[in-house]
Parts: C-alpha cells; structure tokens; sequence
C-alpha cells in the first residue's frame, strides 16, 4: 500500500533497537510529499531523536491517537531501498533471530542514518557531480588455460540462480576467472553489478588494485570497517545509486544496497572470517547464497579448501562443481611438503635442523622464506621455576602472554596489561622464565642466528597502526624481507612472488582441540600458507614441524589431498551427527557466578519442551571466565532446519519473557561450540 486516500498514513518504521523493533508513527499529507516503503525517516523516539526505515505504510494503527506520535522528516533525497533489499533484511533477522531493525539499520553506512542531512546532503551533491560510469571493457586480459576458460564461460553464462563451488589450488587462478567471469556479465548488461567478497581487510588492496588495472573505466566500490564515515557513505552511495558497477568489500558488504546486482563472488569462502562474531552473528557467505538465490543470479564460492558445508553441497549436486587443478602460471608447480619430526630432530630455538638448513640456503640464493605461526608475543606464559608460579589474568581462564619489546604482559582475551614483574610475587624469585614460542621470541632468535638476513614480523601487534599492514606486504613484494614471521595474517590470500620456502611451526595444538572444526581449519590453514610458496615458478617447499610427523591430517597435506580428507572428514560428521549433517544453535549465557548461568540455562532447557530439537546439557565454555565474567552454553541441534527454525521462534518468546540478570544470547550455525 503505497498511497492512501486519508488525510494522514501510518508508517511502520524500523528502529535500531533490541527487542520489538517496528514502531508506528504517523504522518499527515499536509506535511509533504507521500513517504515510500524503503525510505529513512527521522523520528522522536524517547527523548531522542533517530532515523529508521519506513517498512510498510498502513491506515491503520493499534496505537492510541493520543500516543500516535509524528515522524519528523522523511529522508526524500535519498532514494529508497529496494524491496528484494529490505526482504533480505527480514530474512536475516527472522534466521538469526533478531530484531528487523537491529539488522537493517546497521547495514547502512552511520552519515545517512544521522539526525542530520548534513554530511548526507554533502556527499548526494558531490555524487551527482560525479562524471557518467565509464565504459567497463577490460584490458589486459590473459588468455586463460582450458579449465579457466570453462569456469569462467560457467559463471559468466549461468542464468538464474546458479550457486558454482570454483575449487581450485592454490595459484591456479581464481582471480582471473573471477575477473573474466565478471567481464562477460558486465559486457552483457549495461546496469549490472557484481559484489565481491573476500575474507579480510588486508586482502582488498590486491585485488582492488587488480580489478582497477583490469577494468580502468569501471567505477568500483569498497566496503570495510576502515573506511572512514565520510568514504563509506560515498562508496554505499555509489553502489545504491547503481553507478559503482563491482563493489569489493568483507562480510559488511553483503548487506549493501545494490539494486542491478548480477553477480556474487564470495572468495575464500572457507574462511571463518565471513562469520560475525558478536551482535547479529550471521554468516556472509550464507545471506550471500539466500541473496543469489532471492534474485535469482549466478554465486560462486571460490576456495582451495572448501567449507565442509559447501563440498557436501557439490557432492550432492545442489552446488555445481568447477574444478582448476593445475596452477595457472606454467613453470609453477605445487610446492613439495615435508613433515620434520621434531622428536628425531630436536629443535634449536623452536627451529629444527630440517628447517634451519632449508632456511640457509634460500638466503643463499636470495629467496624468500615465510614462516607461520599462529601466536603473537613473545612467549604465551612467564613462569616461576622456584614454586611454579605461572602468569594467569586475574579476570580471565587464560594466560598473560609476555609482549617483550612493549615490556608488558597482556591477556589476549581482556586486554588487560601488566608491567613485567621484576621478581615472583608469590616467592621472591627474580628468575622468572619464558616458557613456549610466540612471533616475537621467534623473531628474535632468527636475528641472533642470521644476523645478516633482513627480518620482518607481521602480526596484528606489529600492525596496529592504520595502514602499517599494508606498508609491511609491500616491503615483501618489493623483495627487502629475506625472512617474513607470522601469523594468519600473512596465510591468505597473498601472492608472494618471490617465496619458495615456508616453515610452519608448532600447529599440533589444533589436533587436540575439543572443537570439532578444528581439524578441518587446520587443515584449509596449511593449504593456505603452503600455497603461498612457489607461486612465479621456483621450485618451492613447504616444511612442517610437528611432534606428530604420522599424523593422517598431515600426510593429507603432504600429498595435497583435500578431496580424499575431506570425504574422511563429512564421513566422521555424518557418524557422530555433526553439521552439515545437523542444524545448531547454541545459547550462551554469562553471569559474575557459573552456577548462575548454567542455573539460567537449566531453566531454558525445561521451558519448551520438542521431539524435533535436541536441547543438550549446559555446560561451562571452553575459556570460561572472561573480564570476571563466567559463560556457559547450551547446545540446540536438530536434523531438520526447518524444525530448528520453528523451535528458536517459540523458544525465544519464552526466554524473553524470563526475569533474569544472566546476560544471554542465541547464535544460529555456531562456528566455534
Ligand atoms: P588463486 O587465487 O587461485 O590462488 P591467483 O588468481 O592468485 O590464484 O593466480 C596465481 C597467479 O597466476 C597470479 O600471479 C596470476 O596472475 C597468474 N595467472 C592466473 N591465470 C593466469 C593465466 N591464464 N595466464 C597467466 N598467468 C595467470
Ligand atoms: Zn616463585
Ligand atoms: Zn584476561
């Protein structure tokens, strides 16, 4: 119902709010032109005043007409949000369980959803002075190889929703079929667009700047958390207007306005970094499938190392399969895997002899070496060898990691920091040691052992400052890092010319971990730094240092076999009935006292009782106490989506209405349980 004959409509406008989220307020046609659904509205709410959506227009309202309060402005200048756009709004928050406004409101940039038009105002003028989007032919095209061409004729021709899983080694040229993929949509329709998603932030610039040498007319559009205000307003702007043609972005992007989108890209669509974590905790890469599927267009989910949930989806056909098997640059072939048993050959400052000498020698030749380690500082724990004191965090079930060069312990959970102690404060000792390897001590012993090769760290300490990160990858790619130590951070995604040589450290903690994930990401973590290595064409090697050289997940990577472990893996899930043979949903609970969130737990799970939902027994988390805070969970599962579904909705009714102090949350598809 978009116009009405009354002298006044209602106008059901979305507030970003907890709980109900939808309010009513009227608006007398005397007061300006009719509102449409989709536009931002400014009204009181409180004593504030704020802007939300305009979700539907009605004549009628059970709120009092004593109450029924005006909206203040309509936002007319700003064109209103699609209806494809606010039903995938709706679907989220009715998936995740939240309100409509908690999700909508978000996902617009912060300057148009301020009380005042001012940077609104300023930004429409300076978008319409904008020159016409150019002419989006590409140039410098490589000729791919048979099995590119295919995938990306595939893509670019699919009609309809078509989801393709685009599984492809390491090297073997994703990008280009991406990039040619996106090349036939946009030379077919003048309007189109395509979003681009990758994992991480440090990952836009490459392919921006690959996307901007390929298409020089095309007018492109990021989306990620460190754009400044200002910038992210333009660059949604340019994409609800329809002017930016491709729009790159991390997960936040998923929710853009884009009103000729054609097609989705989700890169690396393993990466756990596509779920949100905290808030509304929705995974991109499945809104991005909804979406595709609402609109009715192609999405491929590219990957070396796919998701178990998107490999079950292409074995039973809902998802079509393209498959690069070889790398795209000719001379560059996979790198050769070997596992050094650090129980045979014990190592010298964490480093085996294995590796030391694989290290030499690649400064012999002038190479480049990576070595990966999934922990920063400088050691996770200080102890006391005289009474065995060790440096726990006072607020947390967690260790203060020594930060050697900041001279200070910090908890890596709360933040909390310390100064280093001088002496033990139980016993007095004044010898208080390091004990295990972070980054930093790494870094250090490599300095001491090869003084002549230049060293650089990358992890999120070394990087804090805005625009650090990207400074340290282009140091590599220049070739002035002999050495490169780190984290995840330098893991994905990078195309690193000039390494052959990666040493990975210490990754058997993940092999115990209760998390039943964690040897499918241990595993898509290997490839993906292994995959780093020999990418121009050197015969590269990648070193693994375990004390469990058998290790079957091991041997997998040895001989690149993700298909082979993977089916062992969906094998293992279906047995013990795990995702993506069961739907999850888990409900936390935090309290200053454990007993009082598992007693707040034990009351959810008696609330409603189900044959379709299995409510398992509350249990305290895994790093329990938090800044002072315990947490427990209760874990929902079902075989059946739909039944989990109709389940959450009735249950959460009930929880809300429970008087309670815990402070509790629901996440549907946990990653980490
Ligand atoms: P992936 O994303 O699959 O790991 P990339 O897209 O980064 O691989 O490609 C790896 C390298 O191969 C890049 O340097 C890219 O420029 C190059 N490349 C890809 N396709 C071709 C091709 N058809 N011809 C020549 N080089 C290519
Ligand atoms: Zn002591
Ligand atoms: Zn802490």
């Amino acid at each position: 119902m978009a116009h009405c004959i009354l002298p006044h409509c209602i106008l059901r406008i979305a507030l970003d709010t907890p709980l109900n989220s939808v309010f009513d307020y009227g608006w007398p046609h005397d007061q300006g032109s009719l509102p449409q659904v989709g536009q931002l509205a400014l009204v009181s709410f409180g004593r504030r005043e704020v802007v939300g959506l305009i979700v539907a227009i009605a004549q009628e309202t059970e709120v009092a007409p004593d109450k029924l309060k005006n909206a203040i402005a309509v936002r007319d200048a700003l064109s209103a949000l699609s209806p494809q756009w606010l039903a995938l709004a709706a679907f989220a928050a009715d998936y995740y369980q939240r309100p409509l406004g908690e999700v909508a409101l978000p996902g617009l940039p912060k300057n148009v959803r301020m009380p005042t038009t001012v940077a609104l105002d300023r930004a429409l003028k300076k978008m319409a002075k904008l020159a016409p989007p150019g002419d989006p032919a590409p140039v410098g095209m490589p000729a791919l190889n048979r099995e590119q061409q295919e995938a990306a004729d595939a893509i670019g021709g699919a009609v309809g929703f078509t989801p393709l899983l685009l599984y492809g080694v390491t090297g073997s040229g994703k990008t280009e079929v991406y990039l040619q993929a996106c090349a036939q949509v946009l030379a077919r329709d003048p309007q189109a667009q395509i979003l681009i998603l990758v994992p991480e932030i440090n990952l836009t610039p490459q392919l921006e700047g690959n996307i901007r040498a390929r298409f020089p007319g095309l007018m492109l559009a990021t989306l990620h958390s460190s754009l400044s205000e200002g910038e992210r307003m333009l660059h949604w702007l340019a994409a609800h207007q329809g002017r930016a043609r491709i729009v790159l972005g991390t997960r936040l992007a998923v929710l853009a306005s884009l009103p000729h989108l054609q097609l989705i890209v989700i890169d690396e669509e393993h990466d756990p970094s596509y779920k949100q974590q905290e808030g509304l905790r929705y995974s991109a890469r499945d809104l991005a499938v909804w979406r595709a599927r609402q609109l009715a267009i192609p999405i491929v989910l590219g990957s070396a190392t796919p998701s178990l949930e998107s490999w079950h989806h292409a074995q039973t056909g809902r998802y079509r399969k393209l498959e690069l098997r070889e790398r795209a640059v000719r001379e560059a072939v996979l790198p050769t895997v070997r596992v050094l048993d650090m129980e045979r050959d014990k190592p010298k400052e964490g480093l085996t002899a294995g590796l030391l000498a694989a290290l030499r020698q690649r400064l012999e030749r002038g190479e480049q070496s990576l070595l990966f380690l999934n922990r920063r500082g400088y050691a996770p724990v200080i102890t006391c060898e005289a009474c065995g004191w060790i440096s726990n965090c006072s607020r947390c079930t967690s260790f203060m990691v020594l930060h050697k060069p900041e001279h200070r312990l910090r908890c890596h959970h709360c933040s909390l920091e310390l100064r280093i102690p001088r002496h033990c404060p139980t016993c007095g000792n004044v010898d208080l040691q390091p004990l295990g390897r972070g980054t930093q001590r790494f870094e250090e012993g490599l300095a001491a052992m090869f003084p002549q090769a230049r060293i650089l760290r990358i992890d999120a300490d070394s990087t804090r400052k805005k625009g650090s990160a990207q400074e340290a990858f282009d140091t590599v790619h220049r070739g002035e890092v002999d050495i490169l130590i780190g984290t995840q951070m330098v893991a994905k995604g990078h195309d690193f010319k000039k390494l052959t040589l990666v040493g990975i450290l210490n990754p058997d903690t993940a092999l115990f971990s209760q998390d039943y994930r964690a040897s499918e990401r241990l595993f898509a973590q290997l490839m993906q730094v292994a995959g780093r290595a020999g990418r121009a064409g050197n015969a590269s090697e990648v070193l693994i240092q375990t004390r469990y050289a058998a290790h079957p997940l091991y041997s997998a990577v040895v001989r690149h076999d993700y298909d082979r472990f993977a089916g062992s893996l969906l094998e293992e899930r279906r047995q013990a009935a795990l995702p993506p043979y069961m739907y999850q949903a888990l409900l936390r609970a935090e309290a200053p006292e454990l007993a009082t969130a598992i007693a707040f737990l034990e009351e959810a799970r008696a609330i409603l009782p189900s044959d379709a939902v299995t409510l398992n027994d509350p249990i305290p988390m895994t790093m329990t106490r938090v800044q002072n805070v315990d947490r427990a969970q209760l874990l929902a599962e079902s075989a059946s989506r739909p039944a989990l579904q109709a389940f959450l909705k009735e249950w959460l009714s009930l929880l809300r209405a429970v008087k309670t102090r815990v402070r509790w949350s629901l996440e549907v598809d946990p990653l980490d349980i």
